[in-house]
């Protein structure tokens, strides 16, 4: 079966200064075939009518330009969407449209499966059958019907954005870029299990949000539930986050899922609490969706709300993330995909 051309989405400026070389175009017109591309979302090579005819059709011969549509709908009683995208190889990814009154967010991958294991998480089951492309990873929020409502992009969907990091900061961007999507990067929220240098890679490359999976101030509990512990203590994660300006322009949050019995008592919020200590850090408690052949249990919503009054009380900002997409296997942890 032969190759499909290369596409034209998901490249930045400067692979669109070579290609202008290629095509024997002024390297100005860079530019303006980014902002057609991603700004005016053209659809074909050419509709670029202001390029030379000899220009479009060489560029045609040897690229597409590489928007494509979900596979699958599936939607939620609670108005979240799940799409289906192929990523190729017999597999494909998912993405989460999770519409509120006040915002509209897509939850994106940047993998297809992981490497990383985490216990509670279907994903991490699936184990990892390779990376995306920058093309792949902003194609789902250019393609999606809902794409010009969105106004929040979070790298929380299948993968772990700092195992693919080239293509996901190149994927940023073209989202914040002003030849790109021109959005404020303070849309964008970058969500990691803490890989150090990769973390800080993102952290000074772009302006992002940071989000960070602790699950568990404990050492030997965390590498229970997330391998990636071993390699990387939440400790040192953490203590790597105080090099960087976190109350000001950006925000650095905390993702902590609270299971019954296992990690949602007083001293967990006091460890909590104290390994945040002086870091601005807020966190975010979010509900376990139960996963098969898994012992498991969400812990039940009194417990989360004194946990998070114990935070509070601590002085760390602490909220509930309110669950969506349940119903259709949408909600965090639960991204399967297909392979
Ligand atoms: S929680 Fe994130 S890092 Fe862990 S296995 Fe799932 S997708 Fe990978």
């Amino acid at each position: 079966m032969s190759q499909p051309l290369p596409s034209l989405i998901g490249m930045n400026l400067d692979d669109l200064t070579a290609l202008t070389a290629e095509c024997g175009l002024p390297r100005f017109q860079a530019k303006q075939i980014a902002r057609l591309l991603y700004a005016k979302r053209i659809a074909s090579i050419d509709a670029m009518t202001y390029l030379p005819k000899a220009a479009r059709e060489l560029m045609a011969a040897r690229y597409r330009i590489g928007r494509e549509a979900p596979i699958e709908r599936v939607a939620s009683a609670d108005g979240t969407v799940k799409y289906l995208f192929d990523a190729g190889d017999g597999c494909a990814v998912e993405s989460v449209f999770i519409p509120e009154a006040d915002r509209a967010t897509l939850c994106i991958s940047s993998q297809k499966g992981c490497k990383m294991g985490c216990a509670f998480c279907m994903t991490g089951r699936q184990g990892f059958h390779g990376n995306l492309t920058a093309a792949q990873i902003i194609n789902q929020v250019l393609s999606i019907p809902e794409s010009e409502q969105l106004t929040n992009v979070v790298f929380m969907g299948m993968g772990e954005p700092t195992d693919n990091l080239e293509a996901v900061i190149s994927a940023i961007g073209i989202l914040s870029a002003e030849w790109g999507l021109a959005w404020s990067p303070k849309r964008v929220t970058v969500s990691s299990i803490g890989r150090i240098a990769e973390l800080r890679a993102i952290i000074e490359r772009t302006d992002v949000h940071i989000a960070i999976s602790v699950h568990s101030p404990f050492h030997e509990e965390r590498l229970g539930l997330m391998p990636v512990e071993r390699a990387y203590r939440i400790a040192d994660v953490i203590d790597a986050m105080r090099d960087y300006d976190f109350a000001h322009q950006r925000r650095l949050s905390v993702e902590y899922i609270v299971w019954d019995r296992l990690n949602d008592d007083y001293r967990h919020a006091d460890a909590l609490a104290q390994l945040l200590r002086g870091t601005a850090a807020r966190v975010n408690l979010i509900r376990f969706h139960r996963i098969p052949a898994s012992t498991l249990k969400p812990a039940p919503m009194a417990t989360m709300e004194a946990f998070r009054d114990r935070l509070n009380a601590a002085g760390v900002l602490c909220t509930i993330r309110r669950s969506r997409g349940e119903d259709i296997q949408a909600a965090c942890g639960m991204l399967a995909g297909k392979h």
